[in-house]
């Protein structure tokens, strides 16, 4: 199947998007993530980028279409695939209704006021990308991740004005894709606030292998 997730940042797409791609075999194409290591990378991209990630606006339309346009055609969507944190505004939804068919808009539904704990306490790992968080689940030693031992860090777009800035960008230009899918019967309305193993349940009662 083809999935969307949908929902402001911090509600834990990316979380259970991973454990959606182990349990049914597909592949998570997290748009975000795909930016964020070309900035590692230091590719033209990142260097493009950099600076729209950091202040949490979005990238523009064109360069974000065709970069999931030219993922989609790799085999390993052909059994399905999850687009975490695309489309996010209109343009990108309907220019993905011309690249691919989408069976399921999953809607991650979290107040503000949670988006804000979940993402200011956020601690991601360097080395693998882990991420801790300073009151749900701290690391057993300050500043260094339980998993690798690796350095933890503060994601730019996770600091205050960025994640106020994002919360605007997501209500203006991210929240109308709700009715777009909506108006097609793709909408699944899931509660983002539970742990991701009872969200995963839901999810798998719903869409059946
Ligand atoms: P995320 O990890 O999904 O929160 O994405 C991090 C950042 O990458 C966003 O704040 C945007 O700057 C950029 N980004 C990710 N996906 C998109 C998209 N579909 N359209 C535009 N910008 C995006």
């Amino acid at each position: 199947m083809n999935f969307v997730f949908l929902g402001p940042p911090g509600a834990g797409k990316g979380t259970l998007a991973k454990e959606v791609a182990a349990a049914y075999r597909i592949p998570h194409i997290s748009t975000g993530d795909i930016f964020r290591a070309a900035v590692k990378e230091g590719i033209p991209l990142g260097l493009k980028v950099k600076s729209i990630l950091d202040s949490g606006a979005l990238v523009g339309d064109d360069v974000t279409i065709a970069l999931v346009q030219k993922r989609l055609v790799q085999p390993d969507t052909r059994a399905g695939f999850i687009l975490d944190g695309f489309p996010r505004t209109i343009p990108q939804a309907e220019a993905l209704a011309g690249i691919a068919r989408i069976d399921a808009a999953v809607n991650f539904e979290i107040a503000d006021r949670d988006v804000v704990k979940r993402l200011s306490g956020r601690r991601v790992c360097k080395a693998c990308g882990f991420n801790h968080h300073a009151e749900f689940s701290p690391s057993k030693k300050d500043g260094v991740c339980d998993k690798c031992g690796g350095e933890l860090f503060i994601r730019e777009d996770d600091k205050a004005d960025a994640i106020t800035h994002r919360l605007e960008v997501y209500r203006t230009q991210t929240a109308p894709l709700i009715d777009f899918y909506r108006g097609k019967n793709l909408l699944m309305d899931i509660d983002a606030r539970p742990k991701a193993e009872a969200i995963l349940m839901v999810f798998k009662a719903k869409f059946k292998q």
